[in-house]
Formats: structure tokens, sequence, C-alpha cells
């Protein structure tokens, strides 16, 4: 018997009905499978409880992900709108993601058989792609400040951190992962006409490790032809590696491309397995549909798949997307974001049911 050994984090807004989800289907799949056992803790952080704590996580909640002994983090939604944005993602998210050497976030976009994208006449063939964003330094590395605050000389600097080992090792794992999910190509995705210095520093590092992978189809492309290229030709990308800024906002258009925020899951990687791997969905809180049984538990659910993938369990992480895409492709349960009348619950239980067939 296998034990996974999983943290999670249910945090704002739609999250937590989104994380139960997420459990449920992997009860779900350990019941049918008899040889694989789920664990979970559960972490109370996020904004919540920053409102009663002034923290979103505790001093020392990065030690407890790392001595835990987990073997992934499941992550809800972070987000409210009662404490400013940058105060939620910089204490909890972004520490994570850099203290836990995250430093690839790996994002299917993909139009699910069923689902009709806002695309006219595109169909699932065309829209099937995986963006590898670095997720650790870049343009949100956090180093800057403010100078002369308050006066009318004021200033802000904010630098674009990329280091060679980082930059390297993303496009590594990207060409690695490639090759081994039978994948073709990688589109390297920068804005090196305008920015001479940082964006030509990864370009080089794309050539020199694209070098070793010469069955692997290549080509490079500016970040804003790529967003072109992303709604007029999608069915051109396959795999494409960004920056952390650039892999932020095309992977928002990605999503949007797959027709719901809510089918549009992300891995947060640390390749070298020194410390737990982080998967959340990439919507937000959405405060909006909180607690009401409405969100669409698939993007959460595949972010739980994509665990399944990361920690070696294939056969499991095949049959729960079989499921995912079974439920999509039958349009008989589906989220009001899909146009239908269901519940997070019932989607979820579709899923679970598919899984027990
Ligand atoms: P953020 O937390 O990023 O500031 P947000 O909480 O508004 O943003 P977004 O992810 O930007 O959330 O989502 C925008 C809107 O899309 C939401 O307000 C909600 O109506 C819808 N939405 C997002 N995720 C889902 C989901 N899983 N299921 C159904 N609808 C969703």
């Amino acid at each position: 018997m296998r034990n996974i050994h999983l943290a999670t984090v249910p945090a704002d807004g739609i999250g937590p009905e989104v994380i139960e989800a997420s459990q449920r289907v992997l009860k779900a799949l350990a019941e049918v499978d008899g040889g694989i056992k789920f664990e979970f803790r559960e972490f109370d952080w996020g904004a919540q409880r920053y409102l009663r704590d002034k923290e979103m996580m505790p001093a020392d909640g990065i030690r407890q992900l790392t001595s835990g002994g987990f073997d992934g983090i499941l992550l809800g939604p972070v987000g409210s709108p009662k404490v400013p944005d940058h105060v939620t993602l910089w204490g909890l998210l972004l520490p994570i993601r850099q203290q836990l050497q995250q430093y690839v976030n790996l994002r299917p976009l993909r139009l699910l058989p069923g689902v009709d994208g806002p695309l006219k006449g595109r169909t699932p063939a065309d829209i099937d792609m995986i963006c590898f964003r670095e997720n650790s330094e870049g343009e949100y590395s956090g180093v800057g400040g403010r100078l002369h605050q308050g006066t009318d000389h004021e200033v802000a600097v904010q630098s674009i951190v990329f280091t060679r080992s980082v930059t390297e090792r993303l496009m590594r794992f990207a060409f690695e992962w490639v090759g081994s999910h039978g994948r073709k190509g990688v589109t390297n995705v920068t804005k090196s006409n305008s920015m001479q210095h940082n964006m030509v520093f990864w370009d080089d590092i794309f050539k020199e490790v694209g070098a070793d992978y010469p069955s692997v189809k290549q080509d490079h492309q500016l970040v804003d032809s790529m967003a072109v290229r992303m709604v007029a030709q999608p069915q051109t990308i396959d795999t494409f590696v960004a920056s952390n800024l650039f892999g932020d906002i095309l992977t928002d258009l990605g999503a949007a491309l797959a027709g719901s925020l809510g089918l549009a899951p992300s891995a947060n990687i640390n390749p070298e397995r020194k410390f737990p791997s982080l998967f959340q969905a990439i919507h937000g809180s959405a405060f909006d549909i909180a607690g009401k049984n409405v969100a669409n538990p698939i993007a959460s659910i595949w972010s739980a798949q994509l665990m399944l993938d990361f920690v070696g369990e294939k056969e499991l992480s095949t049959r729960l997307m079989n499921a995912i895409e079974t439920v999509v492709r039958e349009r008989e349960v589906r989220t009001p974001d899909l146009g239908g009348k269901n519940t997070t619950q019932e989607m979820t239980a579709a899923i679970c049911a598919e899984l027990q067939k």
C-alpha cells in the first residue's frame, strides 16, 4: 500500500469547496484502486487568518511544509476583497514558491471535448498547450524599493532577476517533460527586441539547452505576437516556456481560450524533489460565488491529477483525466460557468461515479 501524504490549504473564497472536491475525488480513486491511500493534513492559512492574526501563515509556516514529510501540497485560491492583493500574495504563495524552490509552473491549457470555447470553429485538437512558466524570480523577484516617498521626486525601482541556474533548469525540465509526455515542440517566449539584456540572456540559454534536444521542434516568439498566435493559430503551439510575468498573463489568456477559469489547473514544481511541490487551480477566490456550491471544481481536481502524475502515479493520473474528460464531454452534469445548473458537489460526485465505473 502506497501512502501519499498531502498538505491541504483550502485558503479563501471558493477554496474550501474546490479543495474538498479534490479530496473527495482522490478518496474515490483510492477506493477503486485499493493499492494507494491519501492522507491529508489541513492548514488554516489565508486571508481569514490574516484578518484575525495579521499573518497569512505562521512565522514557521515554510518549516511546517518542509518538515511534514509531504508528497505534495493542495492549495486553494488565495485572496480576499478585505486584504490588499500584494499582502495576500507576498504573505503566502510567493514565499512558498520561492523558498520551496518551485521554479517551474506547469499549466496545461486545453479546450476539453464538450466545452464551447470563445474561439469559433476551434476544436479540442486545436487548443492543447502546456506552459512552463518560470516561477521563482524574473519580474516577481521582489527586488526593488521606493525612494523619497511622498515627495514630488518620488521614485520606484523594481528589478527583473534571471539566474542562469534557474533558467537553465526550467528549460531542461520543459524539454525533458516534452520527451516523457509525447509532446513535440517548445516555443520560447520573450521580448528580446526591447529588453536586450535579460531577455537575450534567456534566449541564449534556451538555445544552449535546446541543442541537447535536437528531436524537439523549437521556435521563438515575441510575447506580444504570442498573444495573437494563441488566438489566431493556437494549433501551431504545443508547449512554451516563458518568464514569470509573461507566463502569468499568457496562461490567463489560455484559461479564457479553454472556456472557463474553472477549467485551468497548475502545478508549482520543485523538479529536484528536495521540497514538496504545490498544485493549485489558476482561478482566484471568486468571492461572488463563494459558499454557494456553484464553483466549478474541475480546475482543482485537475491540479490533483497533475500531482498524481508528478508523484509517479501515471496510471491513476490517466484514469482521473479520463473521468474528468468523460464528465465534461457528456454534458449531463455541469456547473453554471459551463452553462449548466449543477452544483460543485454534483459535478464532483459525477467524476467520482465515473471513476467507479
Ligand atoms: P483574484 O482572486 O485573482 O483577484 P477573483 O477572485 O475575482 O480574482 P478570478 O479567478 O479572477 O477570481 O475569477 C473571475 C470570475 O470568474 C469570478 O468572480 C467567478 O465569477 C468566475 N470564476 C472563477 N473561478 C471559477 C470557478 N472555479 N468556477 C466558476 N466560476 C469561476
